[in-house]
């Protein structure tokens, strides 16, 4: 079903949800473990039914780190199973009732050690241990996310492909274009290809104007489908990615990342940038929240099911139209009518 769609539109994926969940009191900042599917079902049924609202064409199902070795460190290796169903059973739930594709989930396990052959055998357990729990509830392909390692992708990959599934593997770069195992995007890509991965792509860590960079080098050198999911936080050339940003002379990851997220505009940006790029699948990674993701499928020419609350702001009181405008403050009304530049004179003690 994901590759029917893909060959006839773009598809927009969905946003950040372990960050969502973890800044609405749902999950902690440090593990980052999504036990909330099964001790807070309904916060994950609500943030997904809010992708779903905002023109979400995908609904991964919330199996981040819904592994052996994570949920280990929170005492949970028990719940492996309940944990990776419920959360396709609640992707699932959502995604009938939009009429939207479920993902499921595989990130990479922090097992994966390229010196050491016999970590491949356990990183192909802890995948195989997921798509198990997951396969059976729904799930129409899966997504292997943020693998820094082409070794651990190409595990991620065969796991999926033994299952049956279409897969879309997204590796994640840092400081440079290179995997950790030392292999330039282009090869890296070029390899899953090779090796039958159906959609590949790029998440998490940069933001769109540092990854689009390298969605266009993705793009030129393979011909399935590619996908993108940045995160939301502004980064720089000098900082390109999201880890290392700093506020008030200290690293913000990943409890001070507010003053970096993007706007509305720029993500819708991002949106159209990827697509005119030739991208296929359209998402968003850590810090996209739903205004995010109802301005990308708007910026591409969608209605969304919550597009009937989109800005009117010809509506508002302060800075709407000539019938709704009931502001008094007479720099709100000169700036909004004729620009700050023209408005200098009210201005007040000499501020630029
Ligand atoms: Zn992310």
């Amino acid at each position: 079903m994901i590759l029917e769609k893909l060959a006839q539109d773009i598809v927009i994926g969905d946003g950040g949800a372990i960050f969502e969940l973890e800044r609405r009191g749902y999950v902690s900042a440090g593990p980052f473990t999504p036990q909330v599917v099964i001790e807070h079902p309904e916060a994950v049924r609500e943030l997904q039914t809010e992708f779903a609202r905002a023109g979400a064409d995908v609904i991964q199902a919330l199996a981040y780190y819904a592994h052996k070795g994570k949920l280990r460190d929170v005492g949970l290796e028990g719940a492996l199973e309940e944990i990776n169903a419920g959360a396709v059973r609640i992707a699932r739930g959502v995604a009938d009732e939009y009429g939207l594709i479920v993902s499921g989930n595989l990130s990479n396990t922090w097992v994966y050690d390229p010196g050491d052959a016999s970590s491949e055998k356990e990183t192909r357990q802890q995948f195989d241990d997921q798509i198990g729990y997951q396969i059976g509830h729904g799930v129409d392909f899966f997504i292997a996310e943020t693998i820094e390692y082409l070794g651990e992708a190409k595990i991620a990959l065969e796991a999926v492909r033994a299952a049956g599934k279409p897969s879309m593997i997204t590796l994640g770069f840092k400081a440079d274009d290179k995997t950790l195992d030392g292999v330039v995007l282009e090869n890296a890509f070029r390899e899953l290809e090779d090796l039958g991965a159906d959609i590949v792509g790029i998440n998490c860590f940069r933001d769109p104007g540092m990854m689009l960079p390298y969605a266009k080098r993705l793009r030129d050198a393979v011909s399935c489908f590619v996908a993108t999911q940045p995160v939301a936080y502004r980064c720089s050339h000098d900082k390109p990615y999201f880890q290392i940003q700093e506020f008030e002379g200290k690293v913000a990851f990943p409890l001070e990342l507010d003053p970096f997220v993007l706007t509305r505009f720029e993500m819708a940006k991002y949106a159209m940038d990827a697509r005119d790029m030739g991208v296929n699948y359209i998402g968003g990674c850590c810090g996209t929240a739903p205004h995010h993701i109802r301005a990308m499928a708007e910026a591409l020419g969608r209605t969304a099911p919550n597009s009937k609350y989109s800005p009117a702001l010809d509506l508002h009181s302060i800075i709407g139209d000539e019938k709704h405008i009931k502001e008094k403050d007479p720099r709100i009304l000169c700036e909004q009518k004729y620009g700050r530049a023209h408005c200098h004179f009210l201005t007040q003690g000499g501020e630029e």
